[in-house]
């Protein structure tokens, strides 16, 4: 086996084009780019309102099986997709999200794909790239001043302290701040209260930004934020204190789209990060229906596996934005299908053809629920070195057992030349004009009722218990006028159950709801399923201890 290059050499050693050629190839005239340095640019409000009458591209979700230490590659095949529509002559552009700092110093790696599948720069994109997550954070945190300074002089609204929603958020993993209190130190400091910090890409603000159509969308859903509750436990909204056209003003430039290029110098979208657990885990809107208006075909990825990632895809992004998806890939590794067939993670080395074969119920399940959306489906499977072909083949048995098809695609290893044929049938499909797309549930539909359709049919739960409260709660909502809203399931990325060890396609189990909030701004209800982290914590030996400056000045460690 040659040598396998780190993902950052391979990137470093990139000879990108100047962003505005790459922009032209869309169409977009340079006046409309602004550049941030010579290889992102952000496309302008008024080119992207121009584009509203133009006929769409067809739609590509890349989703995947559920997460296992493995590691399955949803941005690597959703770029090297995007490289190999172009390689067969589809004008194809890419949207994914941004990277968060969290996971950068912290276990996951880069957001920017692998191996010879990467947006580049990668070093930018996984650090401060065009400053939208500061932009983020920093609307997010002139709404918590905000409202510590209107409580301060005299709280108008009667806000009862002790039922503040509204947190902090930074951009880095920081146990330390989760739970803190705040205005400490005497009268001239304010009331002390309970608070505490979540990490950006928790933040309502990103949800909003992502599923808002344009700037004036963005402020009223702003507005809408609620950003406590009264003693009467009214809620008191973020326009109630005149807090959303300032924060607009913060989130101008970061509303824009970020044009970067793949290896393969083709257009890819990078823009808003939301968190595939209390919000949606998409990349946004305005990115997503630009690039439908500008390509052939947009390969879009969405966070964790399909049981999440495309159900929220699908009912909440898709419903809000009115789009309609022509095509779903399910990524999927010979690694991950041993893991879930019950192989420990030291031993994925090791041939293993009957836990391939007893893991793929996880993929089979998959594959069944994105077509009870009606959308049609391939199995894309991300070629590890390790992979043997017997292990291959035992992949594509089973899914032709259920009417879809497998292909083995080696983009990691070999760019857009080695993922033609996934490329070719996702056009064959999308082409074909089977996808007849429909979300899961009507807006209409009770809440509880929704929780008990997704966690039946794309879980296969038997039940779904809750406590008075929160069946109290839900009705309450839905009497204040917020009973249309889509729900977003936070639940474990490890299991289509509640339980993260139970793997494979577990039927039956019960899924008990422990809380529900209401995201009034992003509009959609969080149904919270179990333990969920919205600020998470460094590891033991983070990765940040591998990073660092080499001689030349070059980031080095960076995955
Ligand atoms: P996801 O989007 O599913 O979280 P990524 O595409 O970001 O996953 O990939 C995670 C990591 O796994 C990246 O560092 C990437 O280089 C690596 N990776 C992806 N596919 C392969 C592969 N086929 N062989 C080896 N490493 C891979
Ligand atoms: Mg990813």
């Amino acid at each position: 086996m040659a040598e396998v290059k780190s993902d950052i050499e391979i990137a470093r050693a990139a000879k990108k084009k100047p962003i505005l050629e790459i922009g032209a190839k869309l169409g977009i005239p340079s006046e409309h780019l602004l550049p941030y340095g010579h290889d992102k640019a952000k496309i302008s409000a008024e080119f992207i309102a121009q584009q509203k009458d133009k006929k769409n591209g067809k739609l590509v979700l890349v989703t995947a099986i559920n997460p296992t230490p493995a590691g399955e590659g949803k941005t690597t095949t959703t770029v090297g997709l995007g490289d190999g529509l172009n390689r067969i002559g589809k004008k194809a552009v890419i949207c994914i999200r941004e990277a968060s700092l969290g996971p950068c110093f912290g276990v996951k790696g880069g957001a920017a794909g692998g191996g010879y599948a990467q947006v580049v720069p990668m070093e930018d994109m996984n650090l401060h790239f065009t400053g939208d997550f500061h932009a983020i954070t920093s609307a997010h945190n002139l709404l918590a001043a905000l409202i510590d300074n209107h409580i301060y002089w005299g709280n108008e609204q009667n806000i009862d302290i002790r039922r503040i929603a509204w947190r902090r958020v930074m951009d880095m993993n920081d146990r330390a701040l989760r739970e803190i209190v705040c205005s400490l130190g005497g009268v001239a400091n304010g009331y002390p209260r309970e608070a505490g910090f979540d990490i950006t890409v928790a933040s309502e603000v990103m949800a909003i930004l992502c599923l808002s159509n344009d700037l004036k969308d963005l402020e009223k859903r702003l507005g809408n934020i609620i950003i406590g509750y009264r003693r009467d436990k009214t809620p008191v909204f973020a326009r109630d204190i005149k807090a959303d056209g300032a924060m607009t003003v913060l989130l101008k430039d970061a509303m824009q789209p970020n044009l970067v290029q793949t290896l393969e110098h083709n257009p890819a979208f990078v823009h808003g990060g939301p968190f595939a657990n209390i919000a949606h885990g998409c990349n946004s809107v305005v990115a997503t229906t630009t690039a439908l208006k500008l390509g052939e075909y947009v390969v879009t990825e969405a966070g964790f596996g399909a049981d999440l990632g495309a159900e929220k895809f699908f009912d909440i992004k898709c419903r809000k934005a009115g789009l309609s998806p022509d095509v779903a890939v399910i990524v999927a590794t010979a690694r991950a299908m041993k893991m879930n067939g019950g192989v420990k993670k030291e031993d994925l080395g090791k041939e293993n053809i009957d836990a391939v074969k007893k893991g793929c119920a996880n993929l089979g399940r998959h594959i069944q629920n994105v077509k009870k959306f009606g959308v049609p489906v391939v199995v894309g499977i991300n070629h590890f070195y390790s992979d043997t072909d017997g292990e291959i083949q035992a992949i594509k048995d089973y899914v032709a057992t259920l009417g879809a098809e497998a292909i083995l695609c080696k983009h990691w290893a070999h760019g857009s030349a080695g993922i033609e044929d996934l490329a070719r049938k996702v056009v064959e499909l999308a082409e074909s004009g089977q996808s007849q797309f429909a979300p899961l549930y009507p807006d209409e539909m009770p809440l509880f009722e929704k929780i008990e359709t997704i966690a039946k049919s794309i879980y296969h739960a038997g039940e779904v218990i809750a406590d008075k409260s929160v069946r109290d709660q839900l009705r309450s909502w839905e009497e204040q006028g917020y009973g249309n809203l889509p729900i977003c399931m936070a639940k474990t990325q490890y299991s289509f159950s509640t339980d993260p060890n139970l793997r494979g396609a577990p039927s039956g189990h019960t899924v008990p709801v422990r809380e529900v909030r209401l995201s009034a701004g992003a509009g959609f209800i969080v149904v919270i399923t179990g333990e969920i982290m919205t600020m998470p914590g460094l590891p033991k030996v983070p990765s940040s201890e591998k990073i660092y400056l080499n001689e030349q000045g070059y980031i080095e460690g960076l995955f």
